[in-house]
Formats: structure tokens, C-alpha cells, sequence
């Protein structure tokens, strides 16, 4: 039997807004619990909503951002239910008429591989509290500075077919809201939370199967893995004859699979109606075109322009396209007229990694893109090798100076003079006379044992390509 897994997942960005949604409260996130709170958070009697028209242009650049239609009039709605972390014992949410509607969103799954996901709706809502659990005193907290934080819900068809997927779709999805710059789009912090939604069904059926929704994935890894699972589990009921419960199911990260949360007989009823205290949200053609013009490189836009301006392979280009700051950097670095390859090559392994091994962030990196490119450089005049460049690069990030005084007071310049190498190539030819006489006799993997000697007697100071031309020469004569 084939089976195909359907996956629609249910993304809860929180917009970057300095207010929230519906009061003039800070949004600021890790402030002390319950500082940030007002009287329309907590659903004082006769306190009334005010729509925050910032939230409101962060959600239509994105709908701009993946080609959706942007409703002209939308409205807001009270989704009612009873929970601790919710005062109003409602939220407000859209939901028959969401601000945004069927755009998509493209996903790489390898450089010839693509697919376009599809956006079915995005609606604006409010965050409700955050509970806080102490586990040694037993008891619940509740953070109400949550309350009203600015949420961006962004739902895809079930258009995706594995944990693969669904982890690309994420990550494309999170990297377009950074570059946008309406979310953090940090899960460590909540700002981005996704719920899966995952049936399967055989290959040739013509309707969904009873699909789980998998929730409390707090990181990419978790997720690709709860799916995976999940997907496992469902078709292993079937293929035993058994059927699949319509349920909500957590991910137990320990055990590494997911359980049962709480059954759903039907779809919760939530008596949804409109929000009276608000009216419904219209917008202008103005309106909508003013924040068109607003739009940035796109990461996808980004990605091309990347390999074609510079001629980069499509991993490089989508490494260094999967980060605003760090093609920015490299940009930069580009532009002081070093090799494009050399810089997307330093700035991918040497400069990644010492970043990532001290966990700083490249807007913060100790060397400065000016400085590698001076480096860079330094390199393709063949004042230093590769190698030697490595060693200014680690002074460059402990700050022990600009590119010219390391390589100066360190004394790295390369011997680039011919007549030293010479001297030394000559003396290294005498001292290994049988090694000398197999060269000549036909023994050209050899060359790299003398390349080897000469490069350990100058201390990688030599420049390796003039090395080997020398050394040709010589072991012939
Ligand atoms: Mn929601």
C-alpha cells in the first residue's frame, strides 16, 4: 500500500509592534511578569479595544510578500472560551473574514526541487497569558504581560507531505517574516509557534483522512520529528485495521514521541460573533500600495540576484540569502572588490563558525565586514596564503588590530622575494638527493613532499604557487 501524508500547519507569529494589539501596552518581551498590563488587557468592565494600526500594516506586507489578497474589509470576531490565561474569557481573532486570503509561499527542498505551498488565510488576533508552571511548589503562574500581544496566525492548505516539508516551509517562512522585520520570529521565545495538522490517506483516495493536531513543538528539530511520528503511528493503525481518533496530541520531546492530549469529538464550538466593539477593519487601495512600496528584497529575490550579480552556486547564494545580516555582510565585503567566491567561501566556514563557537551574532562580529575584505585581499595580492590568513583572522576577532599591523608585527608577509625561496628550495634539494634523483626519474607525486619541506621551513610564509613553480624548476636542473 502507498500512503501520503497530508500536513497543514497553523503558524502563530507574534508581530513586532511596540504596542499591542488593542491597548497602548508595551510588548517588550522578558520584562518582569505582570508589568506590562493595563485595563483593557485585563478586560476591565467598559474598557474598549483600539486597533493598532502598526499590526495592521505588518500584516498586509506579508500578505503582499506571498501574493495573497488583501480584503478590503475584514472583520473581527470573538472566539469564546474559558481558560485561565484569558481574562476576557473571549479572544479576538478573525475568522469567516481574515484580512488576508490564498496567497503562497515557494519552499526549496534541493536546488532543482521546489514547491509552492499554499497560503490559505492569515488573520490578525491577540495573544492570551503565558501560564507558568513551578514545578517543586506545584503550582501555576499567570503572565498577563502577554495579554494582547500582537499575533499574526498564518495557515497553509494541506499541501505538504513530509516532516521534510513541513521543516522547509518553517524555516522559509521564518526567515521571510525576519526580512520583513514584522516578527523575531524566535521559538525559543514563543514569537513563532506552530501547531501541525497531519493525516494520511492512501495514494489514490480522493478524501483526507482523520487527521491528529500535533501542538507544543517549541523547535524545528522537535517538529520534523513529531511529524515523522506521527506519520508512522497513523498509518500503522491503518495498515492493522484500525482507525485514526481525531484528537489533539503533544510531542514528548524525552520519549520522543507523540501522546494523546484531549479527544475532539467535533470541532470545538467556540460561538464565534462579531466583535461589537469594533468596527469592521476597511482598507484603501492607498493604503494597501503605500506599504507595497515598502516591501523589501524578498529572500527568494534575494537568492537570485546572489547567484546571478555574482556568479555564486545556489548553496552558497542559500546560505547567505537565509539571513538579512548576513547578506548584507557579504554585500559589503563584495564591495571592497574582493572575489565574490572568496568572500561567500570566509564568510560560510571561518567566520560562521567562530561566530557561532562564541554565539554572537554577525551584526555584532568583532571583525567587521571592511576588515575581511581587507584581508580578502591581502590573500589575492598574495601578500599572505590562506593558511597565514587564518592566523590574522583569529587576531582580527581578538581585536589585536587592523589586517596591515597583524600581518606587519607578526611578520606573516609572505617571502614573496624569489631569491630567498630560491636559497631555500636549493638547500632542500641537496638534503634529500634520493628523493631528488625519483623525481627526475619520473616520480612527480613527489613534488608535493618538496612543497611540504619548503612550506615548513618558511612557516607558511612561502607562497605556495611560486613554491611549486620554483621547485619544478629546480629539481630539473
Ligand atoms: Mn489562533
Amino acid at each position: 500500500m502507498v500512503w501520503e501524508a497530508n500536513i497543514g500547519l497553523e503558524v502563530h507569529i507574534q508581530l513586532k509592534t511596540k504596542s499591542k494589539l488593542f491597548s497602548g501596552t508595551s510588548t517588550n518581551y522578558g520584562a518582569f511578569p505582570n508589568t506590562q498590563i493595563s485595563k483593557i488587557d485585563l478586560a476591565y468592565p467598559g474598557v474598549l479595544p483600539v486597533l493598532n494600526a502598526e499590526a495592521v500594516k505588518m500584516a498586509v506586507k506579508f500578505g503582499l510578500s506571498i501574493n495573497a489578497e488583501i480584503s478590503k474589509t475584514s472583520v473581527f470576531e470573538r472566539k469564546n472560551y474559558f481558560y485561565p490565561d484569558l481574562p476576557k474569557g473571549y479572544q479576538i481573532t478573525q475568522n469567516e473574514a481574515p484580512l488576508i486570503k490564498n496567497g503562497f509561499i515557494t519552499i526549496h527542498l534541493s536546488e532543482k526541487e521546489s514547491r509552492k505551498i499554499t497560503i490559505k488565510r492569515a488573520h490578525l488576533e491577540e495573544d492570551a497569558a503565558k501560564s507558568v508552571h513551578k514545578n517543586f511548589t506545584k503550582q501555576t503562574g499567570i503572565d498577563f504581560n502577554r495579554v494582547g500581544v500582537p499575533l499574526l496566525e498564518i495557515v497553509t492548505a494541506p499541501d505538504l507531505h513530509s516532516a521534510k516539508e513541513a521543516a522547509a516551509y518553517l524555516r522559509t517562512l521564518q526567515i521571510l517574516v525576519r526580512y520583513l522585520g514584522i516578527s523575531n520570529a524566535n521559538m525559543q521565545e514563543g514569537s513563532f509557534r506552530c501547531d501541525a495538522n497531519i493525516s494520511v490517506r492512501l495514494k489514490d483516495q480522493k478524501t483526507l483522512g482523520v487527521r491528529t493536531e500535533v501542538k507544543n513543538s517549541n523547535s524545528f528539530r522537535f517538529i520534523e520529528r513529531a511529524i515523522d511520528y506521527e506519520i508512522k503511528r497513523q498509518i500503522k493503525i491503518l495498515e492493522s485495521g484500525g482507525r485514526v481518533i481525531q484528537e489533539t496530541r503533544l510531542y514528548d520531546e524525552i520519549n520522543t514521541k507523540t501522546r494523546a492530549m484531549r479527544f475532539k469529538e467535533e470541532a470545538e464550538d467556540y460561538r464565534y460573533f462579531y466583535e461589537p466593539d469594533l468596527l469592521p477593519l476597511k482598507l484603501t487601495d492607498e493604503f494597501i500600495k503605500q506599504i507595497a512600496t515598502e516591501l523589501p528584497e524578498l529572500p527568494h529575490e534575494k537568492l537570485q540576484r546572489l547567484q546571478q550579480d555574482y556568479a555564486l552556486n545556489f548553496y552558497d547564494a542559500n546560505i547567505l540569502s537565509s539571513d538579512l545580516n548576513t547578506a548584507n555582510y557579504f554585500e559589503e565585503v563584495v564591495n571592497t572588490k574582493v572575489s565574490p567566491k572568496l568572500a561567500a567561501n570566509w564568510i560560510i566556514s571561518e567566520l560562521a563558525s567562530k561566530l557561532h563557537s562564541n554565539n554572537v551574532e554577525i551584526k555584532q562580529s568583532p571583525i567587521t565586514s571592511k576588515q575581511l575584505g581587507e584581508l580578502l585581499k591581502c590573500i589575492e595580492e598574495q601578500i599572505i596564503s590562506g593558511k597565514i590568513a587564518k592566523e590574522v583572522f583569529a587576531a582580527l576577532w581578538n581585536k589585536e588590530g587592523n589586517v596591515d599591523d597583524i600581518i606587519a608585527n607578526k611578520g606573516l608577509r609572505q617571502i614573496i622575494d624569489s631569491e630567498v625561496l630560491e636559497k631555500i628550495i636549493t638547500a632542500i634539494i641537496a638534503d634529500y638527493p634520493g628523493h631528488s634523483l625519483e623525481y627526475r626519474n619520473g616520480k612527480n607525486s613527489l613534488l608535493d613532499f618538496f612543497v611540504g619541506k619548503v612550506m615548513d621551513k618558511t612557516r607558511g610564509k612561502a607562497n605556495p604557487w611560486q613554491v611549486n613553480n620554483l621547485l619544478k624548476e629546480k629539481l630539473k636542473s
